[in-house]
């Protein structure tokens, strides 16, 4: 029988708060119960925001709130040659092409075409979707600007990965906490658009990057916030167009401000280390997000 593993995969780009406590709490509670691995990943690809010292406070948090998790511990910006290795084949199977826009001609480009009267369409996070227009250059002028030294990211030709994918594409979700029930959900990656798949300075992204981890780390249950409920439609295409296997999934409710808001890193009082400060105790925390 094969273990059951779960991750919790925070980005050390912010102080993590209650919602973090929640998500990793959540995920260590569901490990002992099903007798499964806890794994901690740190998501730090993005090498200007994320910082040792944010790094730093996760482990402080974290082993303050008691999670326990195996040693050692994953930094996604130690393996940006196995990302590279992923990239490579999606380039050689043309199921990407180099993105030259910076956002400036994005939006200029969006602008021009709605002064024109045409919708432009947004993804589920309200981004506007990429322009066709670099996915329809001639080979010999992609060929031209990256000799020129030209500025590009690689993005996912989502019309061209949802014809190479198996029809139907879905993925498992459990509707509760205790993880007894599931339903089929739709997977929609087209609602995203050609999204990033590696990005103009390093050779993945966060969907690339994730789904290569979950697939080599052998997490079978991804438990994680309901804001990447509609992402996952994307990560889906990507495991299926590169052959790996596909976890199931639980997005659990986000705890939400003092102001009934979403939390943000940048929300001082919901803090853990805060909370912490404040006299609240890890038993406290535990209170607090109803766990
Ligand atoms: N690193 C992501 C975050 O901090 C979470 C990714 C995931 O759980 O799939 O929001």
């Amino acid at each position: 029988m094969t273990l059951l593993t779960f991750r919790f995969a925070p980005s050390p780009n912010g102080d993590l708060h209650l919602g973090h406590a929640y998500s990793a709490l959540l995920n260590q509670r569901l490990a002992k119960a099903m007798g499964g691995r806890l794994l901690l990943r740190i998501e730090d690809i993005d090498t200007v925001r994320c910082t040792p010292e944010f790094e730093a406070g996760i482990f402080r948090d974290l082993e303050w709130l008691g999670f326990d998790w195996e040693k050692p511990v994953r930094r996604q910006s130690r393996h940006f040659g196995e990302y590279q290795a992923v990239l490579d084949r999606l380039i050689r199977d043309e199921l990407v092409y180099p993105a030259f826009m910076s956002r400036g001609e994005i939006r200029a480009f969006i602008a021009d075409s709605e002064k024109r009267g045409r919708d432009w369409p947004h993804d589920p996070d309200g981004v506007p979707l990429y322009p066709a227009a670099d996915k329809a250059l001639p080979a010999r002028e992609r060929s031209r600007r990256i000799a020129e030294g030209a500025a590009f990211a690689w993005r996912l030709d989502v019309e061209a990965a949802l014809a190479r994918a198996a029809k139907g594409l879905s993925w498992t979700e459990f509707t509760d906490e205790t993880l007894s029930a599931t339903r089929p959900v739709e997977a929609r990656p087209q609602d995203w658009g050609d999204v990033i798949v590696a990005r103009r300075d390093i050779p993945t992204s966060y969907h690339l990057a994730v789904v290569t981890d979950d697939a080599l780390q052998g997490i079978s249950h991804v438990v994680r916030g309901q804001d990447l409920y509609a992402a996952t439609g994307v990560q889906r295409l990507l495991q299926d167009i590169l052959g790996l296997g596909a976890p199931s999934y639980h997005h659990h409710r986000l705890i939400p401000g003092p102001d009934g808001r979403k939390l943000s890193k940048s929300l001082g009082d919901s803090g853990l280390a805060a909370l912490r400060e404040a006299g609240v105790s890890p038993e406290g925390i535990r209170k607090l997000v109803g766990l």
